[in-house]
């Protein structure tokens, strides 16, 4: 098979990996510039599956497992490859001594989530001996990722006691950081009282963004789809609201974006009214050209994959040798704060997009190896 995805070269052979299930059968698909990428089948339990590993340097590729139905298998090989390579450079931006991998399974249909699916979906993490880990992501649930770790250790975000629990909370405080290191690039003042801020979904993460930030003396805006919810918060703290079509246009210091992906694009950049834009949510900009829009339009981005980290920062604390401690992740999350002041220095001083600055800085990191790790991993759950 020879096919051309993103004007990347995909030539497949055949690789028998070592694994106790012979009904397994792993494609080496070959990719330029990624460091395996496998597509594996097993007929016996519907199993249709990739797993992309983008880069090791740094440590072990870690990213979760989308379990979704996909139009085509071109589809989900494009999903996984543009979300294990962002996975390198969040990871490596992060220091917390991961590399990037990213797998989806594609179901026909729903009811074909099976726990033998799942399991040998866990077969196949096994064979890969350690070097992708996986964690839950759309479509896979806690529930799912418990069956897997049936079949592998290679697995984080379960459910036990020495677990780091929900991100939300964690990414949210991430994001405090980068809106405060805006703010300092901005007025030259960390302080955000009176700082106009209009936030996108008040979901796990902007429930808890929108009480540090009340707490902090913000100014806030708020719309999300859920109109209850958007009652109750408005109340609760005071906020005006917007629909959810004036969010991207309403007149703010910052916007942050804690919804969905892909709403910074040509369209939405000519109605934007803010000063700066710094979110969770994954996959902000619809094209890495937008990045340079933003700049041209003088509109600060704190670059999504730098600012959300803290959930990753946080469930990389849990494979430590004495387990997780809410206080070192608290602490490794605040440094988002100097990472993304980093990144509009390097933007400023290479007259480049923060985006692009931001994968300067990951590649530097990578490239001298800063940040790589150093001790083994600790799964707390087979202790
Ligand atoms: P969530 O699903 O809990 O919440 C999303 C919220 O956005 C919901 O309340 C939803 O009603 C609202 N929403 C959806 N579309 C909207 C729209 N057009 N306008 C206004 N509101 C809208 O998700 P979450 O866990 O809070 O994550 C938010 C974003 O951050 C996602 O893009 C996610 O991928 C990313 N992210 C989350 C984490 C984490 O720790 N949860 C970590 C990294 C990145």
């Amino acid at each position: 098979m020879s096919i051309t995805l993103e004007n990347k070269k995909v030539k497949s052979s055949k690789k028998i990996i070592k694994n106790k299930n012979k009904d397994l059968v792993f494609t080496n698909l070959n990719i330029d510039g990624y460091e395996k990428v496998y597509k594996i089948e097993n007929k016996k339990t519907k199993l249709l599956a990739i797993i992309a590993i983008h880069d090791t340097t740094l440590g072990p590729a870690l990213g979760g497992t989308r379990i979704l139905k996909y139009d085509t298998f071109d589809e989900a090989l494009t999903d996984a490859l543009r979300l294990s390579e962002s996975m390198t450079y969040k990871a490596a931006v992060a220091e917390v001594g991961f590399g990037g991998g990213k797998s989806v399974i594609i179901l026909n249909d729903e009811k074909d989530k099976t726990e033998k699916l799942l399991e040998s979906f866990g077969e196949a993490v096994d064979a890969l001996d350690g070097r992708y880990i996986c964690a839950e992501d759309m479509g896979c649930t806690t529930k799912d990722v418990a069956i897997i770790r049936k079949k592998t250790k290679h697995v984080v975000g379960l459910v036990h006691d020495k677990s780091s629990g929900d991100p939300g909370r964690y990414t949210a405080y991430g994001v405090l950081r980068g809106i405060e290191a805006s703010a300092k690039y901005l007025f030259n003042d960390v302080s955000l009282k009176n700082v106009k801020i209009a936030i996108q979904g008040l979901g796990n993460v902007g429930k808890n963004l929108i009480d540090f930030l009340f707490f902090k003396g913000a100014d806030l805006i708020i719309s999300d789809m859920d109109e209850k919810k958007l009652k109750e918060f408005s109340l609760k703290y005071g906020t005006e609201v917007v629909s959810k079509e004036d969010i991207l246009k309403v007149k703010c210091d910052i916007l942050v974006p804690c919804a969905r992906g892909g709403i910074i694009n040509k369209e939405t950049i000519k109605e934007l009214n803010c000063s700066a834009i710094c979110g969770a949510a994954n996959n902000q900009l619809l094209d890495k050209d937008d990045a340079s829009l933003l700049k041209e339009k003088n509109i600060l981005y704190a670059p999504d994959f730098v600012v959300n980290a803290g959930g990753l920062l946080n469930v990389s604390i849990e494979l430590l040798k004495d387990g997780y401690n809410p206080i070192i992740s608290r602490n490794k999350i605040e440094k988002i704060f100097d990472e993304i002041y980093k990144i509009y220095e390097i933007s400023k001083e290479n007259n480049i997009s923060t985006h692009m600055a931001a994968i300067k800085l990951a590649k530097n990191k990578i490239k001298h190896a800063i940040g790589s790790r150093q001790e083994k991993i600790y799964y707390p759950h087979i202790l």
